[in-house]
């Protein structure tokens, strides 16, 4: 060998075994955590309380004339029978049509009060898909490994165990420090609708002068992760700190129109297609957000180690990263505002040539893109100047809000003394949820439901199965309780 091969050869070497020595020392970094002390929790009236609570068909609709508000009548007077401490200590206050407030009055009225959310209201199941169901999706029925039904996860689950930390603490005699509201809106599942049930109750308590400290929703979930040789038995717990904004938005072409025996070159669904195709071209740009980079950098350090070889270079593979990203749908969803062409509209007959054809596209807008400027976007990629564009629906992307504030603390802090091999991580909600609604009462609003269900159990949310195991319930409850107690405290 040449010298110079000897000293390339040599520098490799060094390169390799520096990296070797970076990779082994690229762990998380140890917070010292210890385990939460046993908790009295009743998991045996939870699920008996939350199968009766899916057999109600809170189903909401955009058109309220077409909600059946007697259910929701039901639902409230099942909790008032359900919950005889609640009934008796907290003051509960309807917001019409059928939102609910109830507030615990703590002793500390000189500080801000709690709020954990939920909503009462579930998605309808999809005409003819019942008999696909192993259990009919409203009769709760608890077979011994799952409770089975329409909200069993979204998020019935989550109220009910709401309902059932707070009653056990009444019986335990804990009084907070701090107000805590729980707070159920009557129409989550209605996206960007003007008749916001959260909205209202968000007004009735600025109305009453309330700042809250913090807000609890759902929209995180702590969640298995194991790749065999990759990543060995993590929980990744996702601690949503945003969300993501929301817009359908119609785009139509005009034209003439006239009978189809003599088309021009072009109709203007042809002219639509051009406009389809420059919108789907021309994708917003991708970004790892500051938060991303948190998760990526935390994901990294938990892998084995020959995969951290790899990844303890996490920072210089980021433009690579970015570029796998863009090709996953559901990893790109993650870095960009993303663009849905969804419904389609042309002339109404086969033998008449469309006056106007139209596109439907749905936006979800990263925070700090507006509904303004996704209609600036599609004016500047659609080539085609001679366009209607309207929007249809819409709700801005969510506030970030901070992680380094004390109920943030208090969430990671719980996940990690539940799940000592959790990887605890702020992150980007998809869809909605209310808690962006209370954004003119609160800074701190937090996205987590702390029950373990994996990937594909979440899945069946809104569709067909939907369940929820009864091994998740126990540290569902056991997290509520101490959220509680802790978030209620100075
Ligand atoms: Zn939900």
């Amino acid at each position: 060998m040449k010298t110079s091969g000897k000293i390339a050869a040599c520098a490799l070497g060094v390169a390799a075994a520096a990296n070797a020595v970076h990779a082994a020392a690229f762990r998380p970094k140890k917070e010292a955590v210890a385990p939460l002390p046993a908790e009295n929790v009743n998991v045996a009236r939870y699920r008996a309380h939350l199968s009766r609570a899916i057999q109600i068909k809170t189903i909401s609709n955009r058109d309220t004339d077409r909600v059946d508000w007697n259910e929701f009548q039901k639902f409230q007077d099942f909790i008032d029978e359900a919950f005889p401490l609640i009934r008796e200590t907290l003051e509960k206050t309807v917001v019409p049509p059928s939102n609910l407030v109830f507030h615990w009055k703590g002793t500390r009225s000189d500080l801000d009060p709690i709020a954990l959310l939920g909503h009462q209201d579930v998605v309808p199941v999809t005409s003819g898909t019942e008999g696909d169901w192993v259990h009919p999706p409203f009769e709760g029925v608890d077979d011994g490994e799952f409770i089975w039904g329409r909200g069993a996860l979204d998020m019935k689950n989550h109220l009910i165990a709401v309902l059932e930390a707070t009653e056990t603490l009444l019986e335990e005699g804990f009084t907070p420090e701090r107000d805590v509201y729980l707070l159920f809106g009557d129409n989550e599942e209605v996206v960007a609708n003007d008749k916001n049930g959260a909205r209202d109750i968000m007004n009735y308590l600025k109305d009453k002068g309330v700042h809250l400290d913090c807000v609890l929703d759902e929209g995180g979930a702590m969640l298995p992760v194991d790749v065999p040789h990759v990543i060995n038995n993590k929980y990744l717990a996702g601690i949503g700190i945003g969300e993501k904004g929301y817009a359908d938005i119609e785009v139509a072409v005009c034209a003439k129109g006239g009978h189809s025996s003599q088309p021009p070159k072009h109709s203007a669904i042809g002219r639509l297609a051009d406009v389809i195709k420059d919108l789907e071209n021309h994708q917003f740009k991708s970004e790892f957000s500051f938060n991303m980079k948190q998760l990526l950098d935390s994901v990294a350090r938990n892998v084995t180690y020959p995969v951290r070889l790899v990844t303890c270079n996490v920072k210089a593979l980021q433009p690579l990263l970015l570029q796998v990203f863009k090709l996953i749908p559901p990893a790109a969803c993650m870095i960009r505002t993303t663009t849905g062409v969804t419904m389609t509209q042309g002339s109404p007959a086969a033998n008449v040539l469309p006056q106007r054809a139209s596109v439907t596209v749905n936006f979800r807008a990263m925070p700090g893109v507006t509904t303004d400027d996704l209609v600036s976007h599609i004016r500047k990629v659609v080539r085609n100047k001679d366009i209607e564009v309207n929007v249809l629906n819409s709700k801005e992307a969510s506030k970030m809000s901070p992680t380094d504030s004390r109920a943030y603390g208090i969430i990671a802090d719980l996940c990690r003394r539940m799940e000592p091999n959790s990887i605890v991580v702020p992150y980007l909600v998809m869809g909605g949820t209310d808690a962006c609604n209370y954004e003119p009462i609160c800074e701190n609003i937090y996205r987590y439901a702390p029950f373990k269900a994996d990937a594909s159990l979440l899945l069946c949310t809104h569709g067909t199965n939907e369940r929820i195991p009864i091994s998740c319930m126990e540290e569902g409850l056991v997290f509520f309780k101490n959220f509680i107690r802790e978030a209620s405290g100075e």
